[in-house]
């Protein structure tokens, strides 16, 4: 994919949506991951602490918080928490965020709280994730079944 022309890559990536865009950034990140030559390596991360490993993948080619957390969290096992928008909607309505703070920010935040461990991170992740889903929908939560009624601060305030 890094050495291919970026139609090519965009035919094969069509499916995932927005593939005009991420098309070029792949190739572009592939040859800045490459830049020592040999194939493309996270290797460089290794001796990194994770803030800098975060800052690292945040400054390759559309790369933001939420995708450098998912490679950190997800590719190498180490803490930090992807915020998408199920777990930055839920993590508010709990109150485990204040309402008003910016998913870019909650990763932070939500790291820390979740943590240290990244097995822990992972799994509030994944539970947060999967009740956004399930039961704590964007626009109609279903509060009456929701198994924490009882804890949540904002139960109730949808009808
Ligand atoms: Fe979401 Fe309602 Fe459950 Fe709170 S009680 S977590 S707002 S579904």
């Amino acid at each position: 994919m890094r050495d291919a022309p970026v139609a090519e890559v965009e035919e094969a990536i069509a499916a995932g949506g927005l593939s005009h865009i991420k098309a070029p950034r792949i190739g572009a990140i592939l040859r800045a991951l490459s830049a020592a030559g040999g194939a493309p390596d996270l290797g460089l991360l290794d001796a990194l602490r994770d803030g800098d490993a975060l800052a690292y993948l945040q400054s390759l080619p559309g790369v933001g918080p939420k995708t450098a957390a998912c490679v950190l969290l997800f590719s190498l096992g180490r803490p930090a928490m992807p915020v998408d928008t199920h777990v930055h909607r839920v993590s508010g309505r709990l109150g485990l965020i204040e309402a008003r703070l910016s998913a870019v920010a909650a990763h932070g935040v939500l790291t820390a709280l979740a943590g240290p461990a990244a097995s822990d991170i992972y799994a509030a992740h994944v539970d947060l994730v999967r009740h956004g889903r399930r039961v704590c929908h964007a626009r109609r939560p279903a509060c009456g079944t929701c198994p924490l009624n009882d804890l949540c601060p904002s139960a109730g305030s949808f009808s």
